[in-house]
């Protein structure tokens, strides 16, 4: 698309480390197919089972028959990449992780188009993320071809675990941990990977419903120099309390601000923020280091930007929101990430304040216009799709 007037914005992140990253072609699955070698289960999940899991699919409850595994040792490197029976790990009471939370995770999703073929969306990106949130996590970095072939190994031997409904995909969750047994406070010299995958349904089975969110004063997700831009376990169990207190408060989600100034808008527990002006423009906060960098998020201002609007990287602050929501200037918000794709905002509360949103038809547009390319309903022009099965 041409260059025009109104495409004229700052788009920082179109060009960030992972964006670049998710850029570099990737070799075709059939070529990275076996690297996790496969032990079958012993006793997998019968037709029926598995038809009767598929027919009620919730979020993360449900898992497939197998797993993938990989382990680091600082002597070895990488080794012993498997994938063998979904099932619990025996881990030491000692291992680090679970005293220092040194720990990474992804996630990223696996679609079955209407020709039965499987894809999953910008895997390279998500590949470069788990290693940037490994660096800052001090875990070791697994190469992106091994992260792309698990996906594969596991995919095409759970292939059967891909849900065919609306809305429906395989939920695919990699992590990494400290499993060395020793209490000393160092980076561990034994961790693991592995990945599993869950069956799940549409996030909103019956059309976008708009959510309510608490904008919390009181407790902050990041903090300048700490881990907010990387994907790790420990900035969800800080969410917890404050997610809690949104709850009790009646609202779905919390939202929250900078800790530096206390005033700026930065995400949800665990989706990006997309604010959309009545102009037609959309701003989103720029990534200052405590804003976890989404995949559904920079694609998103991508397809925007191809649209033709303006599209802005800036700092949001909550009292500006609130003037542009009362003014009529702001008439769309809406949260995204892999999991529930994109979410409208139907109402903003916190201390002193309790406003609703009408607008969501962007929103809409950028839904249908991504979960197109993702189902493989449209062409993808941006070659984000990667061919798994
Ligand atoms: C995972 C995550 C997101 C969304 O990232 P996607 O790549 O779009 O799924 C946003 N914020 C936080 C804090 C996250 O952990």
């Amino acid at each position: 698309m041409p260059q025009t007037a109104a495409s004229v914005s700052t788009t920082e992140s179109l060009d960030t480390e992972l964006a670049r990253a998710a850029a570099v072609p990737l070799p075709e699955a059939d070529r990275l197919a076996g690297r996790f070698p496969v032990t079958p289960h012993p006793l997998p999940a019968t037709q029926a089972q598995r038809a009767q899991a598929l027919g009620d699919l919730h979020f993360g409850r449900v898992f497939s028959d197998h797993m993938a595994h990989a382990r680091w040792t600082r002597d070895g490197g990488w080794d012993a990449h498997e994938i063998r029976a979904y099932g619990d790990l025996t881990l030491s009471p000692a291992a680090a992780v679970l005293h220092y939370g040194q720990e990474v995770f992804e996630g990223i999703k696996a679609y079955r188009h209407d020709d039965g073929t499987v894809w999953t969306f910008r895997p390279r990106y998500n590949a470069a993320r788990l290693n940037l949130s490994c660096r800052r996590m001090a875990l070791p970095e697994l190469p992106e071809e091994d992260f792309v072939a698990s996906l594969v190994d596991l995919v095409r031997t759970d292939v059967e675990w891909v849900p065919s409904g609306e809305g429906e995909s395989l939920y695919l969750r990699p992590f990494a941990f400290a499993s060395e047994a020793f209490l000393g406070v160092r980076a561990a010299e034994l961790v693991d990977y592995y990945l599993i995958a869950s069956p799940s349904g549409a996030y909103f089975p019956n059309g976008l419903k708009p959510v309510s969110i608490w904008v919390t004063q009181d407790y902050h997700r990041a903090g300048r120099g700490g881990t907010g831009a990387a994907k790790t376990g420990g900035n969800y169990a800080s969410s917890l309390l404050p997610q809690r207190l949104a709850a009790e408060q009646g609202c779905d989600q919390v939202c929250f601000l900078d800790d530096v100034t206390g005033d700026n808008l930065e995400e949800l527990g665990g989706m990006n923020l997309m604010v959309v002006d009545a102009d037609g423009t959309v701003r989103t906060p720029r990534l200052t280091g405590t804003i976890l960098e989404g995949s559904t998020r920079s694609a998103i201002l991508r397809l925007l930007l191809d649209a033709g609007r303006t599209v802005v990287e800036t700092t949001i602050s909550l009292e500006g929101l609130l003037e542009g929501i009362a003014s009529g200037k702001v008439r769309e918000v809406f949260a995204c990430g892999t999991a529930a794709v994109v979410v409208p905002l139907g109402r903003l509360r916190g201390d002193g304040f309790d406003v609703t949103i009408k607008g969501a038809e962007v929103t809409h547009e950028i839904h249908d216009r991504l979960t197109g390319i993702q189902y493989g309903r449209v062409p993808d022009p941006y070659g984000w799709m990667y061919r798994l099965v």
